[in-house]
């Protein structure tokens, strides 16, 4: 299988560098607010890189829960709630998300604060081989003692501090020098502060990667993937860091990235108050499912605009998904053309325009055969994830239902037939059919 490996800019054949066992580290959440539409982007896309990895080969799956940062202080400080409360039940939260989306658990999932030793280590590597130096209780790196700093966001060093809007600070000696460890400062909570062989402190956020990553996945190791965003710095830092830090490494030797995310056509900021939450959107209704498919359909490495057309579009392939026969105990199971589209660095489009093919075929042969396989297809994908039930979201919808007809009964014996027309125009909307009897009765059903 072949994707596209930013560090060469080229289309790769996957060969592990363990034979059957691919290792792939993925840069998680920081743990201080509900997961955005952005990060739930970059999960669904890496959860069906999981699949498409575990069907052919033994998996090492690395998605990191940053648990200390200077963001979850502020966000502690205003909410007034203690860091291992907040991190705590943002966590519980993301997990819960991503278990709406259809993603599956990496095989390892550190966290920052339960890696603190394996952080320094790191950081006392760099000192020693002359890659990082301290300075006024901070550990910074020497971008200056890595010839091929930019080697994988190709940009020059002035470039990358023009596009970083580096922290200009006194005690630097390169200005895109960054911070390994950093002094806890006045106030700080007791549960975000750790001691170091420099003080007491805690980590910066590159290096939190570096020394997870080594230690689940080793010194070098096949996948790193996260979004296009984290290219420059964090993904050029934490290759500075792996490769000055330990000897004859690669660090990660395929980068994959995905593209950004637009909401209707603008980038999405709390300012201009379009930042949607996963959270929020599964609280209207949207089913996950929905949004894991709408997710999908751009391909991965392109930007993908997030619009009211984008769900609408997706709940209408999802309906038609959950409208299938079900077979119990389907299994998800690529078959060999939808494999095919897959492992062509994740070809989503022809992923589901055969899908769709197949649903077509289905509808007019009502092939046995053809249903297990294209069952298979769609849960493979991640998708069926809930009961026809609960994707309808049946048991709630009835009464709306009955009601609904009530009332076009009623219309239509007060002769306002043009309000008993629009009560059947809503139904149908709702996807409902509904059959009037001889003796005034109407049974109903869905389409
Ligand atoms: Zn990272």
């Amino acid at each position: 299988m072949k994707f596209y490996n930013t560090k060469n800019k080229k289309q790769q054949e996957l060969e592990p560098l363990s034979g059957n066992i691919v290792s792939m580290y993925v840069c998680g959440p920081t743990v201080y607010a509900s997961p955005h539409l952005g990060n739930a982007r970059s999960a669904i896309i890496y959860d069906l890189l999981y699949r498409v990895l575990r069907a052919k080969y033994e998996v090492n799956y690395v998605r990191n829960i940053t648990d200390v940062d200077d963001k979850i202080n502020a966000a502690a400080k205003e909410n007034g709630e203690s860091i291992s409360d907040l991190t705590e039940r943002v966590t519980q939260d993301f997990h819960r998300i991503m278990a709406a989306l259809g993603c599956l658990p990496p095989t390892h999932e550190p966290r920052v604060t339960e890696n603190i030793p394996e952080i320094i280590e790191v950081i006392s590597s760099l000192i020693k081989n002359g890659h990082a130096y301290e300075a006024e209780g901070h550990v910074l790196f020497d971008v200056g003692s890595y010839k091929d700093y930019g080697c994988l966001a190709r940009r020059s060093v002035d470039e990358m501090q023009a596009g970083a809007r580096v922290e200009i600070a006194p005690y630097k000696k390169n200005a895109a020098d960054f911070v390994l460890w950093k002094p806890a400062s006045e106030g700080d909570d007791e549960s975000a502060k750790f001691a170091s062989p420099w003080g007491i402190g805690r980590p910066g956020w590159h290096i939190e990667c570096t020394a997870m990553s080594t230690k689940f996945l080793g010194e070098t190791y096949d996948i790193h993937g996260g979004g296009l965003d984290l290219v420059f710095p964090h993904h050029e830092n934490e290759v500075a860091q792996g490769v000055c830090a330990h000897e004859d490494s690669e660090y990660a030797r395929m980068w994959i990235h995905n593209g950004f995310l637009t909401v209707d056509g603008e980038k999405m900021s709390k300012s201009l108050g379009n930042f949607t939450t996963v959270s929020e959107l599964l609280d209207k209704g949207v089913n996950g499912d929905i949004i894991r498919y709408a997710f999908l359909t751009a391909h991965y490495r392109q930007p993908l605009d997030w619009n009211e057309k984008l769900l609408y579009d997706a709940k209408n392939t999802m309906d038609k998904f959950y409208r299938l026969p079900e077979i119990e105990d389907a299994a998800a199971k690529a078959d060999d053309e939808l494999s095919s589209y897959l492992e062509d660095d994740l070809n989503t489009s022809k992923a589901f325009a055969y899908i769709n093919q197949q649903i077509s075929d289905y509808n007019k042969s009502n092939d046995a055969e053809l249903l297990t396989k294209l069952l298979g297809n769609i849960k493979f994908m991640g998708f069926l994830n809930y009961s026809v039930d609960e994707y309808f979201g049946r048991a709630d919808d009835d009464a709306e239902i009955d009601e609904l007809i009530a009332a076009r009964k009623k219309a239509k014996q007060d002769k306002d037939f043009a309000e008993a027309d629009n009560i059947r125009k809503k139904l149908d909307a709702l996807g409902i059919i509904i059959e009037d009897n001889r003796d005034g009765s109407t049974e109903w059903r869905r389409k």
